[in-house]
């Protein structure tokens, strides 16, 4: 079934307020499995708003609308709808009864609601009224020549318990299939590789689809699959999946929508039993609070520095006063000093340090900005890394935290194998 989204206000045409409604109507037409082509924000004008509804009945067979269900004088879309759908208005008893409910509840008198409210009554004939349980307008359901129109308030406190309560169970009864999704998170390998790596499955791709994401240093796939019911969609999903972890293996770090690589890197150092301590130098503590982020990381993370300077890459480390002097501070005999002092100082099995060149000043031809070096040393095996990142400092440093976590897993992963 093809969906259509119209979202009704002048003051989201103008950017006073952002179109949240639409974001979250989107989301759970694709969990109904509902075909969303077009998206459309239109003024409180009824000329613009008749046409676009004409339209969008004309290409679609569901139009959501949002907004403009209120008592003010711009509130417009029911009168409009009426017109398109050849309706009279008239007043609903029930609704009627409802609304003075309402306002007693909240101790307004009689004489003190003004007449436009009542306006808030009126229904196209034939409607399905829904009752709205945090306001005064009700959504409204039209069905007609096969098109159906669904009026929803534009208040996200009313429209989102509506639409929950109401609308979904509604919507899913008339789109049975339904869609199921599966995430499989892969860290290690760039965007572009990914893609050619799949390059086949996507040309051939019909139920189950995979779509790629990109996000800093990871790229997540998206397998998903239409089916009568969820049983049937998973067993579309199933050989998809299997065959998308033959060809990543190990550089999928989960198959989990919630988990994160933090969280994966997290785990894998509590099953293997083993703690760890962090060095940081350009990243700035920031490599240390993605692991805080995680609840739990108490259990392993024993103990974190931030080395900015040389001085304290001396002092609280040990790094030598020669490899400062002769490699630099950004340098892999620097990162290497640094995870091995850390490891000795505080006796953690695991070390992560990361020393590089944030930017934007202080880069050379040699040594430009964007080198980093990561050495991992799980007990006393060591690895060091060189990256040449791009892009801002925030955007290099987070690239590293990222690398930081990839290699602190992969060197996991090895260890653990031994
Ligand atoms: P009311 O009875 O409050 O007038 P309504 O159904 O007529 O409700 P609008 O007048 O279009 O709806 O919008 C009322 C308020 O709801 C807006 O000021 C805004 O705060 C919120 N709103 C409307 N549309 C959206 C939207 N698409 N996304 C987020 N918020 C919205
Ligand atoms: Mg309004």
């Amino acid at each position: 079934m093809i969906a259509e989204l119209i979202s009704v206000g002048t003051e989201i045409l103008l950017g006073n307020i952002v179109n949240t409604n639409a974001a979250f109507l989107s989301e759970k037409c694709a969990q109904l499995g509902l075909s969303l082509y077009y998206q459309t924000v239109v003024g409180d004008n009824p000329e613009r708003l008749r046409e676009t509804l004409t339209l969008a009945l004309g290409r679609s067979d569901l139009v959501i609308l949002g907004g403009g269900l209120g008592p003010t004088q711009d509130d417009l879309t029911k009168e409009i709808a009426a017109q398109v759908f050849g309706r009279v208005l008239k007043e609903d008893p029930h609704t009627r009864e409802r609304i003075e409910g309402f306002f007693k509840l909240r101790g307004t008198k009689p004489e003190e609601i003004t007449e436009n409210n009542w306006k808030q009554a009126l229904a196209p004939e034939g409607a399905v009224i829904v009752d709205n349980e945090n306001g005064t307008a009700p959504g409204l359901i039209l069905e007609g020549n096969g098109k159906t129109a669904i009026l929803l308030p534009g208040p996200p406190n009313e429209m989102i318990p509506m639409f929950n309560q109401k609308i979904f169970p509604y919507l899913r009864e008339k789109q049975p299939e339904i869609i199921v999704s599966e995430m499989i998170k892969i860290c290690g390998i760039g965007e572009s590789r990914v893609e050619s790596m799949i390059s086949d499955l996507i040309a051939a791709q019909n139920n189950p689809t995979v779509a790629t994401y990109a996000k800093t240093g990871e790229v997540h796939l998206r397998v998903t699959a239409k089916a009568g019911n969820e049983a049937e969609a998973r067993k579309l999903i199933k050989p998809m999946v299997r065959e998308l972890k033959v060809r990543f293996g190990n550089k999928i770090y989960s198959t989990e929508e919630h988990v994160t690589l933090e969280e994966a890197v997290v785990s894998l150092l509590k099953e293997g039993g083993m703690s760890l301590t962090t060095v940081e130098s350009c990243t700035g503590g920031l490599f240390t609070g993605r692991l805080v982020n995680v609840q739990g990381a108490s259990e392993v993370l024993k103990q974190g520095f931030i080395t900015y300077s040389n001085k304290s890459k001396r002092k609280l480390v040990g790094v030598k006063k020669l490899t400062l002097k002769e490699f630099g501070a950004v340098s892999e005999k620097t990162a290497r000093e640094m995870a091995k002092g850390a490891r000795m100082v505080t006796g953690s099995d695991v070390s992560v340090s990361i020393t590089g060149l944030a930017g934007p000043d202080g880069g050379t031809e040699e040594k430009p900005v964007g080198l980093v070096y990561i050495a991992v040393a799980v007990k006393d095996n060591m690895k060091v890394q060189e990256y040449r990142f791009s892009g801002n400092r925030a955007k290099i440093r987070e690239s590293a935290v990222v690398a930081a976590l990839t290699q602190l897993r992969m060197s996991i992963l090895e260890n653990i194998q031994l």
